[in-house]
């Protein structure tokens, strides 16, 4: 399929076919993120092909097409990811230079070799005939140096280019890994990061270190999207995670746990803490009254529902994110547009 595609883009039908992806993305509501035309280009060119298949199943389940939906579609059936490609350039690029590296140095070690040599010659020559002109002999040994200086200059300037080119790569290595790291739509943290953090955590020796987890998920949002538009909606996403990042800089984490859900940790601090600082976001986002950007038209207001567990003594990072969406669950079974914290959950359940 992907041969067929690359063909495609680049012969006559090209702008046909890029044009009926595009068609086929906005007849969908997609937006033509670069993932996404990738995605419905081969849609567009082979709409019997296993990923088109997936796709109008989606669809006529009614699924909305996401950018969570787009990445695990695309690491499903495109088997060659951008990021896999940027890592293994870097990483060829990287041992090239180091390659080139090594054969200066090799160089320069035989020069110095031959330069010694030399020496040890008119070290012979000096003893052995004491009236032979030394011109000849000074001539041989200012060569010699000569050879070895533009060695070293050569292998010096090598070394700074080198340097700067490793340098470049490491840099670039590091946006990669960002990247990685990151969800597209609301620059937050993404979930493989999010449960790193958690894991990294849960994990360490100290079982008595301090850990709140905070699990948040929008309210009704699917009734939004429905009366708003998925676009929309993904603007809400965006704010939403706006006034998430702004509780959750490091060392907290905010992170796009998935869909409409965030989890955000809180290393050091007691989830009496975090119930007053999620209390304070979720009455700020509840208070804004939100308007579409291109019309300024009114679209009412969100509401945020989250669950807060504190991290018993030596709790694993399973139990912890289960405590805390129980305490989401009894969030939304309670009405919404509320805090519980997982001690409630428990004062609930032994009432019960
Ligand atoms: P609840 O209060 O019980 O959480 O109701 P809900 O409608 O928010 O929950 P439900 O799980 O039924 O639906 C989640 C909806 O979130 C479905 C989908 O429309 C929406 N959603 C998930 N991811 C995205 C996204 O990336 N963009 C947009 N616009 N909507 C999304
Ligand atoms: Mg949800
Ligand atoms: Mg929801």
């Amino acid at each position: 399929m992907n041969n067929d595609i690359e063909i495609s883009v680049r012969s006559p039908a090209a702008y046909a076919l890029a044009g009926e992806a595009l068609r086929l993305m906005q007849d969908h509501g997609v937006w033509p993120t670069p993932l996404n035309y990738e995605l419905w280009l081969y849609v567009a060119g082979d709409p019997e092909c296993p990923l088109a298949q997936e796709i109008q199943r989606l669809i006529a389940a009614g699924e909305v097409i996401t950018e969570d939906v787009s990445e695990s579609l695309a690491s499903k059936f495109i088997a060659r990811l951008k990021l896999n490609d940027e890592v293994r350039d870097a990483g060829l690029k990287l041992t090239r230079e180091l390659a080139s590296i090594t054969e200066v140095i090799v160089d320069a070690q035989k020069a110095q070799k031959t330069y010694g040599e030399t020496l040890e010659g008119a070290k012979r020559s000096m003893s052995a005939v004491e009236t032979l002109s030394l011109r000849g002999l000074i001539d041989s040994l200012t060569e010699a140096t000569n050879a070895v200086l533009t060695q070293h200059n050569q292998l010096e300037n090598r070394l700074t280019e080198s340097s700067r080119e490793v340098n470049r790569l490491r840099k670039h290595l590091d946006q990669v890994r960002m990247e990685a790291m990151t969800d597209a739509l609301t620059n937050l943290a993404n979930r493989k990061s999010f449960d790193e953090a958690l894991d990294a955590h849960c994990g360490s020796e100290d079982l008595s270190s301090l850990l709140t987890l905070a699990v948040i998920d929008i309210d009704h949002f699917k009734r939004f999207n429905d009366t708003w538009g998925h676009q929309t909606g993904d603007q809400v996403l965006r704010y939403v995670a706006s006034v998430l990042a702004r509780i959750g800089r490091p060392p907290r984490l905010a992170a796009r746990y998935g869909g409409e859900e965030f989890g955000l940790l809180f290393p050091g601090e007691s989830s009496a803490t975090v119930e007053r600082l999620l209390n304070e976001a979720r009455t700020e986002i509840a208070s804004r009254v939100l308007k579409r950007r291109s019309t300024n038209e009114d679209l009412g207001t969100v509401t945020i529902s989250a669950g807060v567990a504190q991290r018993e003594y030596g709790e694993d990072s399973f139990d912890l994110l289960d405590r805390a969406d129980k305490a989401l669950y009894m969030s939304k079974n309670n009405g919404r547009n509320r805090v519980t914290l997982a001690d409630d959950v428990n004062a609930a359940s032994s009432a019960a």
